[in-house]
């Protein structure tokens, strides 16, 4: 991890690669093909999975297939090991990594809505400092991130309360597989109540207040009202895939959904 430290502060251009299921795509559209890349693929010291001091440690190079089929993961916070299961294709999840998928920071990241629900925390490291940083404010931007260049991330770390984070992640896409989520919940339950976190509905991954207040106060979830708070504070696109208000539909339902099942 040293060496790839250096390697990034010495030249101000260099980029991380990871799998580079993302980032290859990304060089190839912009025609970067002289682009410095620093390999962290031979970096096994970021590829971990570990339970300490009440905290879920992951660390940036673990893999979507290892996640997906963590006893642990599946213990603690089994909607992350759902997500992870909803990548891409078997190759995809296999090679490519939850750092990248954090990095990348595409509002339609499939780890990104649970990790965010679950108040997930993002270890940064330079040649100096080691920050730890709320994903929530991790996340800038449209597939912009607060990373310094010369930084990698090095783990994410998650709370765990007793007796697991209940609930799920609900995404919809085109079809079952290869596919981008059209819209995505994450509903969760910790020691301090209902967290919901919306993927492919605005700029960025977020929780709603609003929605999450209705949530832990209501005697039943409605789902018209939950709709009226999507509605609200939600800014999901029309594009080729679907309208807006088909996403914020969606948002509900998965919303309501997620709570009907916590209550079960
Ligand atoms: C066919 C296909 C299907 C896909 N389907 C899905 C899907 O269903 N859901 C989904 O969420 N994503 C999907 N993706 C996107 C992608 O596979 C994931 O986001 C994946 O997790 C990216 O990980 P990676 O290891 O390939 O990252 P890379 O492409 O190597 O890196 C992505 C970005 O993160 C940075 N980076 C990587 N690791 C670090 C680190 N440790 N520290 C600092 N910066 C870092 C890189 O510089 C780059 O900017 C798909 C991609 C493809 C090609």
């Amino acid at each position: 991890m040293s060496q790839a430290l250096d390697c990034l502060a010495a030249d101000g251009e260099a980029l991380p690669l990871a799998a580079g299921t993302d980032l290859v795509p990304v060089l190839r559209d912009r025609a970067m093909d002289r682009a410095r890349l620093v390999d962290l693929h031979g970096l096994k010291e970021l590829d971990y999975i570990r339970f300490e001091d009440g905290m879920l440690r992951i660390g940036a190079m673990a893999t979507h297939q290892s996640i997906a089929a963590s006893d642990k993961v599946k213990e603690m916070l089994p909607a992350l090991a759902h997500a992870c299961s909803q990548v891409g294709s078997a190759q995809i999840r296999r090679r490519a990594t939850i750092g990248g998928n954090v990095c990348h920071a595409s509002p339609a990241a499939d780890t990104l809505p649970v990790l965010i629900a679950a108040e997930a925390c993002a270890v940064t490291r330079s040649k100096e400092f080691r920050k730890t940083v709320l994903l929530e404010q991790f996340i800038t931007g449209v597939k912009t991130t607060s990373l310094p260049q010369d930084s990698l991330l090095e783990e994410i770390i998650i709370l765990i309360p007793e007796g697991g984070w209940k609930g799920n992640y609900y995404r919809l896409g085109g079809r079952n597989a290869l596919t981008i989520a059209i819209s995505s919940v994450a509903v969760l339950k910790g020691s301090r109540g209902i967290r919901a976190a919306y993927g492919s509905m605005g700029p960025t991954v977020k929780r709603i207040g609003a929605v999450e207040e209705y949530l832990n106060s209501c005697r039943e979830a409605k789902r018209s009202i939950l709709r009226v708070l999507a509605e609200q504070n939600l800014s999901p696109i029309s594009d080729i895939r679907a309208t807006r208000e088909y996403r914020l539909d969606v948002a509900a339902n998965f919303t309501w959904l997620g709570y009907r099942e916590l209550a079960e």
